[in-house]
């Protein structure tokens, strides 16, 4: 089959590799009819996440017709899944707890050192995101395994589009925990650093959530218009002192919750990320934190503060400080898919939520290597790029 695979820094390809078989009772083999380019992929592609081996498949945004199923998977040839990008077993303690993320079976045994080693415990297992997260080939391709496929993927009606539910294989739920890790009450103010798929998601998520005012901070300003299109209002933060814009359009308080969807590799001029893209560059294994950094100066005395982008080192200059002394509460963590994908597609069916408005490309497979780059290079026109096999 043919498959986008990774061979180093800014360099993907398309291959021709072997087709997945079924190896486990509980497997299913999806026929891709879609899947997307994620922005966290973009961490792979710049080389910042660790783990990855020159060949492995990337893509964990990804749906498609089940062609195969192993004795004990619950899925029937024929019907169209979306498949969430964690994998989960479904009966371990994490699972049970709905943490679906955390799973304790999903990454196996052989891969786990390197995330004990840099976390204090193994993290589960991702499609197409790295060894440390079991090598789990992604679907990027024309055909995906899928493990544990009784527990994961989403049965999606024929009928139904693609595009209007191809997100909820990640960005969609990534961005209503993120919102949810808010506790958002009736009237609250949310200020959302960067306004990427995720970030985008997060403020249409957050309003729906009840949010008073939500305020999403960028510098595309393409991708500002387009949070500003779903409600929310915006700092473009070349132009404006983003701490100072922030107590004053919520009267001298800071923001009720903040969301950092940008994670580690944020943009601009700043000293800080300057010093920490300069570490980044030497592979001292540092996370740009900028936006983060931000976010826990903003919050209002008391606040809440949620992580959604993807951190997968060291911090430093981290104003632990403000942390305690204001009494945050802080929420973060891979999404726990599976807890939200039926009530997400509900929401989807009742014409409650359209995520749609975000593709900006849609490319056929082959073109991928393409997507990535314009993807990197180009964030204020490319917004979302989904690929058909
Ligand atoms: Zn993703
Ligand atoms: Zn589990």
């Amino acid at each position: 089959m043919r498959a986008l695979t990774w061979h180093g820094k800014h360099d993907v390809r398309m291959d021709t590799v072997p087709d997945p078989q079924i190896v486990n009772p509980r497997d299913a083999i999806i026929e891709v009819t879609s899947t997307a380019i994620c922005g966290s992929d973009l961490h792979l592609y710049d080389a910042v996440i660790p783990g990855l081996q020159g060949g492995d498949i990337l893509g964990h945004e990804f749906m498609g017709r089940v062609v195969e199923t192993g004795p004990k998977s619950t899925l029937k040839k024929g019907q169209r899944v979306v498949v969430p990008f964690t994998i989960s077993c479904g009966s371990c303690f994490f699972c049970k707890a709905t943490l679906f993320s955390a799973c304790d079976n999903a990454n196996p045994v052989e891969t786990q050192e390197a995330s004990e080693l840099l976390y204090g415990h193994a993290v589960g297992g991702l499609f197409g995101y790295s060894h440390m997260t079991g090598g789990y080939p992604g679907g990027q391709a024309e055909y995906v395994r899928v493990p544990y496929s009784d527990v994961g993927p989403i049965v999606v009606p024929d009928g139904v589009p693609d595009e209007d539910v191809l997100f909820l294989s990640d960005i969609l739920p990534t961005g209503w925990m993120a919102a949810e890790n808010c506790d958002i009450l009736p009237g609250d103010s949310v200020a959302v650093w960067g306004c990427g798929p995720v970030g985008l998601f997060a403020v249409q998520s957050a309003l729906l959530m009840g949010a008073g005012r939500v305020i999403a901070i960028d510098h595309h300003p393409n991708r500002l218009a387009l949070a500003r299109g779903l409600g929310a209002d915006v700092i473009d933060y070349t132009q404006t002192h983003v701490l100072e814009a922030l107590m004053e359009m919520t009267g001298g308080m800071g923001p009720d919750a903040v969301i950092d969807a940008v994670g580690m590799e944020s943009h601009g001029m700043a000293p800080d990320n300057l010093l920490d893209t300069a570490k980044q560059k030497v592979g001292i294994g540092a996370d740009r934190a900028h936006a983060l950094r931000m976010a826990l100066m903003a919050v209002r005395k008391g606040g809440r503060v949620s992580i959604p982008g993807v951190y997968g080192g060291m911090a430093d200059k981290f104003p632990l400080g403000a942390l305690m002394e204001k009494g945050l509460q802080v929420r973060s963590g891979q999404t726990h898919v599976q807890r939200y994908g039926s009530r997400l597609l509900d929401m989807i069916m009742e014409g409650k939520i359209d995520t749609t408005f975000l593709i900006s490309h849609r490319l056929s497979l082959e073109e991928a290597p393409r997507g990535y780059r314009n993807f990197a290079d180009n964030q204020n026109e490319w917004t979302k790029v989904v690929l058909t096999p």
